[in-house]
């Protein structure tokens, strides 16, 4: 492959670059900053600032409690439906609602309860933990009874093979629950073909979408997935803590139950009835009031998604690892760097991981000295996450060099190793 180790040739991606103009809608108060960590929350649209405010002094702050009838009510299912056309979901099956990992948690408890008598649950090593321990606790509140089945990486340990993951979901497999990108490597799963041997063999599958949506191809409908959450502070752009999304395919919606039974999850809260009777839909998942500003803020940011098209956001988010991945060739693998990411674009998510035996040193003097933010993963892996719709190929390139220069000129060596609370 030819290398373009200069900057001139980023200039010229960037002037090529048809989704460039979209970096003006977010809000950049220091020119210098690289900011490599929109994988882990996304930066601030200009319209949320404005769509906030709006919310608090006028709707809030003018309106009261009549706001509730004028857009608040129905947030969470016009926000999810909007998530849904990013994720392949056709429209009544996505809600906004909760924390990634609380609704890992309904959704698995709900795909439990549908495969009474089977025993085994299917993940593998490189998830995320919140997910192992969703899955770890509802076997114990269950008795225990499930056998957890954590799939290997391989022997590179960025992918998992297709056929590990395919082999081991059978007969007494109840639930398949993965990431299709993983969080460390970026390792982009078949989420077709492991959705296709769940169906094969009875069992059901549970996608996380944290590090795809927004980002990579997720065509739910057509998986015919069963069910799937994922964060809306990543790729979405919908700030610190912004409440998750959570998908139920439409085939279930008269089966699947939350374990949460609130009265939002009813089919007529304001009746007051004193039992319990689920929704019709995907409203049964929602449990409480929903958290109104957090909820709105996410908007904006969607609408700048689905205004620059998910084609090409796939197609930048490709080229934009694949330029990264070209100079860590030229200027990082010489300085003692493995490359922690998938070559093959087709199994790649939209962060690039590289690692260094003193990685961590390395990823605190970038941040202290450098003005660069990328973000550290245990045990040697830098984060740099590559979000389409306002990351450029020159920030690409000066992340490069500034990583270079911390480690020729020895920059980090004044660095401990020992960990901070947040890495
Ligand atoms: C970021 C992330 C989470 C975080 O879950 P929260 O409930 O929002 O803390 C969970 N799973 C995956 C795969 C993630 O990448």
């Amino acid at each position: 492959m030819q290398s373009h180790p200069t900057a001139a040739y980023a200039a010229e991606l960037d002037r090529r670059d048809p989704l460039a103009t979209f970096r003006s809608r977010f809000t950049f108060t220091d020119p210098d900053l690289i900011y490599m960590d929109g994988n882990s929350l996304g930066r601030l649209p200009k319209g949320t600032s404005e769509r906030l405010s709006q919310v608090i002094e006028q709707e809030w702050g003018r309106q009261l409690i009549r706001s509730w009838g004028a857009g608040w009510i129905d947030a969470p299912l016009r926000v999810g439906e909007k998530i849904g056309r990013l994720i392949g979901a056709a429209p009544g099956q996505v809600v906004v609602s909760d924390s990634t990992t609380v609704n890992l948690y309904k959704l698995a408890m709900a795909a439990l309860m549908l495969r009474p008598g089977r025993t085994k649950i299917v993940t593998d090593q490189p998830n995320f933990p919140t997910d192992l321990y969703v899955l770890q606790g509802c076997n114990h509140l269950l008795g225990g009874g499930y056998r957890i089945e954590l799939l290997p990486a391989a022997p590179d340990a960025i992918t998992v093979e297709l056929q590990t993951v395919l082999d081991a979901i059978d007969q007494e497999t109840a639930l398949v629950s993965l990431s299709h990108v993983h969080f460390k490597s970026g390792y982009l799963y078949d989420a077709a073909a492991i959705t296709e041997r769940c169906h094969a063999h009875g069992a059901l599958v549970l996608w996380d979408l944290s590090h795809a949506a927004g980002a990579a191809p997720v065509e739910l409908d057509a998986w015919d997935a069963d069910f799937a959450a994922g964060c809306s502070y990543k790729y979405l752009n919908g700030g610190p803590g912004a409440p998750a999304f959570l998908y139920v395919n439409c085939r279930l919606h008269q089966t699947a139950l939350s374990p949460i039974w609130g009265w939002f999850g009813d089919r007529a809260p304001f009746a007051f009835d004193l039992e319990y009777h689920p929704a019709e839909g995907i409203k049964r998942f929602i449990a409480g009031t929903p958290p109104v500003l957090s909820t709105l803020a996410i908007e904006p940011g969607v609408d700048l998604l689905l205004e620059a098209g998910l084609d090409r956001l796939r197609a930048k988010s490709i080229a934009l690892t694949s330029y990264m991945i070209e100079l860590y060739d030229a200027i990082l693998a010489p300085l003692g760097f493995a490359l922690g990411s998938p070559r093959d674009p087709a199994h790649r998510g939209s962060h690039i991981s590289i690692r260094h035996a003193d990685g961590y040193r390395i990823n605190r003097a970038l941040i202290e000295e450098m003005n660069v933010i990328p973000d550290f993963r245990e045990p040697d892996n830098i984060r740099l996450g590559l979000a389409p719709i306002y990351t450029s190929f020159l920030d690409v390139w000066e992340a490069v060099e500034r990583i270079r220069r911390v480690v020729v000129e020895e920059q980090y060596l004044g660095y401990s190793s020992q960990r901070l609370a947040v890495t």
